[in-house]
């Protein structure tokens, strides 16, 4: 039996664990669970998994709960979330925030020895030379749940054979659509992606490529390889999660019709595989249309900004990390346009020298730095 807690556990990948979980009842039980606004979900999910501690967003919603539910224990925002993080009755914690807000209770969770499954790519992007580096120190695992990098480490046999790896894209919304479309993209387009049900902000960076930008980030750090070995090509089927090329030329890929399911079991039962919410057979008859394309950087420039700014290290991922954050929120509140992301990143990380080591407070200090200036600057930024 393994104790897990979900960071989350209202969002898309956090039900999707509950349900993988509630499939596996003899495997897992759950320590903590953590929600946002929605609380009326997180009430059913408190009835149905019985949590010791719960955090939400406010002290107000944490105050309400604890009326209704006395003998659980309540906390709230970054500091409840590594409240529940840091305690050793984990055997793992689910990561599953959005954003930034994921880095402390990754790193709370890590410095006392317990596993991690990472949902949440800008951890990464942002601290991964750190959260790396402890991960190793205190012997904790790092099993990813984004599903490319659980492929990745699927396919995995032995790293130091490793030639190049292959992060396959659905290639998004627009894949088809013109430079011009993309100027005139709405929000309810840019949200209906083609081939996943996913969170806001995650949905907007598949719609730009940024999200396979901070995925080649994620897979420079989880798998320690160079980013000139790390190729990104459009698969729209979304069949292939993606592939090991070994230096022998031998490819490895993995496969399946896309559900964040296998990726988010594989993570909790790794390293056994146990029958669980997936029954069906893949059928290859009706999946025999496998193709393949090369990224258009000029339709979709998030993508080279995001090798760019890896390949420069230091505190340039965690400025493109929350410019973009911030830039996304913008649009979502349609105070811009889609096209406006690249252009308020891009003119963003000029604005910054880079600080090649950047220690954990410097990372913290430039991602606030970083928001203050896209909050206030936008529109300038977009138009310069
Ligand atoms: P969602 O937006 O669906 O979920 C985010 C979760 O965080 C929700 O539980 C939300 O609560 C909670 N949350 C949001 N803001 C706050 C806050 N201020 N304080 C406390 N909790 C908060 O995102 P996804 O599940 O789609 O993505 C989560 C992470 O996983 C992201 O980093 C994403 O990149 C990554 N990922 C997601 C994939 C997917 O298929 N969805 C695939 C691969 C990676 P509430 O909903 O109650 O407001
Ligand atoms: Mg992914």
């Amino acid at each position: 039996m393994k104790t897990i807690s979900i960071l989350g556990s209202t969002g898309s990948i956090g039900t999707q664990t509950l349900e993988v979980i509630a499939k596996l009842p003899d495997y897992f039980n759950i320590f903590g669970l953590s929600g946002g606004n929605n609380i009326e979900l997180l009430e059913k999910q408190i009835k149905k998994f019985n949590p010791k501690i719960v955090c939400t967003k406010s002290e107000k919603s944490s105050l309400e709960l604890k009326n209704k539910f006395p003998n659980i224990e309540f906390s709230y925002g970054e500091d409840g979330l590594c409240q529940i993080a840091q305690n050793k009755q984990n055997d793992m914690i689910l990561i599953a925030v959005s954003g930034i807000m994921g880095l402390y209770p990754t790193l709370s969770a890590i410095e006392n020895g317990i596993d991690i499954a990472l949902a949440n790519k800008e951890t990464l992007v942002c601290a991964g030379s750190i959260v790396m580096k402890k991960a190793k120190e205190n012997n904790v695992n790092i099993l990813p749940v984004d599903s490319e990098h659980s492929a990745i480490h699927q396919c995995a046999k032995n790293f130091k054979d490793i030639q190049k790896l292959i992060l396959t894209a659905s290639g998004g919304p627009f894949r088809e659509k013109s430079i011009q479309e993309m100027e005139k993209a709405t929000l309810y387009q840019t949200l209906a992606h083609p081939r996943w049900s996913m969170g806001h902000k995650i949905t907007v960076d598949s719609a730009t490529l940024m999200n396979k930008g901070l995925e080649v980030i994620e897979a420079h750090h989880l798998f320690n390889v160079d980013y000139k070995n790390i190729e990104v090509v459009i698969h729209p089927q979304s069949i292939i999660h993606s592939a090991i090329e070994y230096k022998d030329g031998s490819i490895i890929a993995q496969m399946g019709l896309p559900s964040m399911h296998i990726p988010i079991q594989y993570a909790l039962t790794y390293p056994q595989r146990i029958k669980g919410i997936k029954t069906n057979s893949f059928n290859f008859f009706q999946n025999s249309n496998l193709t393949f394309e090369k990224p258009d950087l000029n339709k979709f420039p998030c993508l080279k900004l995001a090798y760019e700014a890896g390949i420069a290290k230091g505190i340039y991922p965690a400025i493109l990390n929350a410019a973009n954050e911030e830039a996304v929120n913008m649009f979502l509140q349609e105070k811009i346009k889609l096209t406006d992301i690249c252009k308020i990143v891009e003119k963003t990380l000029e604005k910054f020298d880079n600080i090649q080591t950047p220690s954990l407070n410097e990372i913290l200090d430039t991602d606030n730095q970083t928001r203050n200036l896209v909050k206030i600057d936008y529109i300038k930024l977009a138009r310069l």
